[in-house]
């Protein structure tokens, strides 16, 4: 689950982690009120979206020389005129995909002097099974692009759940990013108070960039991009709390609602599938015959019928899908509840593209019966290879 940056400034701040003074607002009047509790002179005008790059975004409704979605103004009128620029319109980085996100929400912070940027993030790095710290003296820009060029400017080293963070993985902090003296000690107590952060609140990553030296000499957490480990919410009530449902895909939603492990692509090729190798497997061989998947979709090992019809009905919601492959291995799984499932949720809610089902293992005769026998308009495959061609061909004879 990710959260926004003024709610991740917030946990950072619970912490003890130094950030800039500031509040979220959602009207330009809020925002001038916001604004009029800071120090000035300078406030910092930021979008608030679950992605990042917004600083280098542009807005849809705005001229292509307006500035981005974060900005520096210089005065109470100037939050106005950026607030008024921003809410409401679309903002489009290089995280949001082209049709990018609406702005409903900024947050207003104390604008600080930067003398230096860096970069420091924090996750769980499943091949040492630790939580890793990442941390660069090239801060500020693209980590994707100094991770490519030049790797050498980006550290890593990870802490040892038994004997938790140490001073001297501070150090290491510090060491990194070339601070010394009273800085250095800033970055070793910053390192502890992170550290306590990602794991008192089960993060999956923790990215600070910029984390800023100021012209006071002072170490800040200028972004804060957080997410945290879904599987370890039910511990963390006050953290759901904080879920922004606006951020989701609304078929991600509903999928969640039934338990289903759904994530929404950009391809033309719905998939219902059980289990998530074969529901990897069978987005691969959709590309290999040239078209691309709508979504992975694994409804799991035990789903009823209820949970399939809701599956199919997520999937055929999707203005994008231009056919659908039910590709079903049945182990646990019974084909025939599969088959009843579909065939339900095309009664209910019509099915306006073609379909290809493949079933095999368990029941698999009674499934292929219960098709047969509903009168639907479905291609039975016999095995992926031959499922994954069909469906292929029917979509290109659809858009022909
Ligand atoms: P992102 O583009 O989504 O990563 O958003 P950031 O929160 O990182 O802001 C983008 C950039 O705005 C930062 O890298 C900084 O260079 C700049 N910025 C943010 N806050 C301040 C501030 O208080 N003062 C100054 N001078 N620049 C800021
Ligand atoms: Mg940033």
């Amino acid at each position: 689950m990710n959260i926004h940056e003024y709610q991740g400034k917030a946990i950072l701040t619970s912490f003890g982690a130094p950030v800039s003074e500031g509040q979220p607002a959602l009207s330009v009047e809020e925002a001038m009120t916001a604004a009029k509790a800071l120090p000035g002179p300078v406030y910092v005008v930021k979008s608030q979206i679950h992605a990042g790059g917004r600083g280098k975004g542009k807005f849809k409704e705005l001229p292509a020389d307006a500035k981005g979605g974060v900005r520096l103004a210089k005065s109470i009128e100037e939050v106005a005129v950026y607030a008024r620029e921003m809410l409401g319109n679309t903002l489009v980085t290089a995280q949001t995909g082209p049709a990018g996100k609406q702005v409903n929400r900024l947050y207003i912070e104390d604008g600080c002097d930067i003398e230096r940027e860096f970069y420091l993030s924090m996750l769980v790095d499943r091949e040492t099974s630790r939580v890793a710290f990442v941390v660069s003296t090239a801060g500020g820009m693209d980590i994707e692009k100094v991770a490519h060029d030049t790797p050498d400017k980006i550290m890593t080293f990870s802490v040892d759940p038994a004997t938790g963070v140490m001073a001297h993985h501070g150090r290491a902090v510090a060491r990194a990013l070339g601070l010394q003296g009273n800085l250095a000690k800033q970055a070793e107590k910053l390192a502890a108070q992170l550290y306590r952060a990602f794991i008192g609140t089960d993060m999956a990553m923790l990215e600070i960039n910029p984390l800023v030296v100021t012209k006071q000499g002072e170490l800040r957490c200028l972004d804060a991009k957080i997410s945290f480990d879904s599987n370890a919410l039910y511990r963390h009530a006050e953290l759901i709390e904080l879920r922004d449902l606006t951020e989701e895909d609304g078929k991600e939603i509903e999928a969640s609602k039934s338990d289903l492990n759904y994530i929404a692509l950009e391809g033309t090729i719905g998939c219902m599938v059980n289990g998530a190798g074969l529901a990897m497997a069978t987005m691969d061989i959709i590309k290999l015959y040239g078209a691309s998947p709508a979504n992975f979709l694994d409804v799991g090992g035990g789903a009823t019928k209820e949970k399939v019809a809701a599956a199919f009905k997520i999937i055929t919601s999707d203005p994008n899908v231009q056919g659908i492959l039910v590709n079903i291995f049945g182990g646990i799984m019974r084909c025939d509840v599969v088959a009843e499932g579909v065939v339900a949720a095309v009664r209910e809610v019509g099915l306006a593209v073609p379909l290809v089902v493949r079933l095999e293992g368990t029941n698999v005769e009674l499934g292929k019966k219960v098709i047969r026998e509903s009168g639907l308009n479905v291609v039975s495959a016999d095995d992926l290879d031959d499922a994954a061609q069909k469906i292929v061909r029917a979509t290109r004879k659809e858009a022909a």
